[in-house]
């Protein structure tokens, strides 16, 4: 008796379970991805995204704009937008704080391109990360990459900043943590309210950095006259 083979999808997913591990969609999920399985699981998207489109009613066999729609849809999820979801995280090495530099240093603005978890639109904007440092310091464009990986998900803003934060303390073993993101939301600008005017803006704020008020007023003065913050 011939038996019904799985899916790439259910294959990942059963081992995922089987580690007991989360695949919310926030969730880094590239333990469980084996070489050559990203491609099949594109395949797979695609083929679903083909439903869709027949489902919305588009003739896409004779539509020369909606012919590859599918296949294009499933390569940016896989490959750009959700990319944050399916690749190893990015090698970022620390390095021992030699000089022990003590004061605060912020770096930004760092382009954000996410897409939010509740109407898949995209989120654009721009996030800035303060550090009061502790024993271990990592690359000025690590900070660029941490935050890019994350924003590769469906996510909202808010775990998105404390998901950043997280991983800036971890990296750096900082004292104190600033992370700020000012961000559009097309699910606000292209639907809904249609509203083109409102930012949205989120911080998290750890260690000293949420401790000591004149930190924190610094990490904010330092921030706001930087490039990028009146945009
Ligand atoms: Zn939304």
């Amino acid at each position: 008796m011939k038996t019904k083979s799985s899916s790439i999808s259910e294959v990942i997913r059963t081992r995922i379970e089987k580690n007991g591990a989360r695949f919310l969609s926030t969730d880094n999920i590239s333990d469980f991805i084996q070489d050559g399985e990203l491609d099949l699981l594109v395949d797979e998207v695609a083929k679903k995204m083909q439903d869709v489109l027949n489902t919305l009613v588009i003739n896409t066999k004779d539509d020369h704009n909606t012919q590859d729609t599918a296949q294009r849809i499933a390569k940016m999820y896989i490959k750009e937008t959700f990319s944050g979801r399916y690749l190893p995280p990015p090698t970022i090495t620390s390095f021992p704080n030699a000089k022990t530099y003590d004061q605060i240093y912020v770096t930004g603005p760092i382009t954000i391109r996410s897409v939010c978890a509740h109407h898949f639109q995209n989120i654009t904007g721009v996030a800035y990360i303060g550090v009061f440092p502790g024993t271990d310091v990592i690359g000025l464009s690590k900070f660029n990459r941490i935050a890019d990986w994350y924003a590769s998900r469906p996510t909202i803003q808010e775990e998105l900043t404390v998901q950043i934060a997280d991983a800036v303390q971890q990296l750096t073993k900082a004292e104190g943590v600033g992370v700020l993101i000012k961000a559009n939301h097309a699910c606000m600008t292209a639907r809904g309210v249609k509203e083109h005017a409102s930012d949205f803006t989120t911080s998290v704020l750890r260690g000293s950095m949420r401790n000591n008020p004149v930190l924190k007023d610094e990490f904010f003065r330092i921030m706001t006259g930087m490039k990028g913050w009146n945009n």
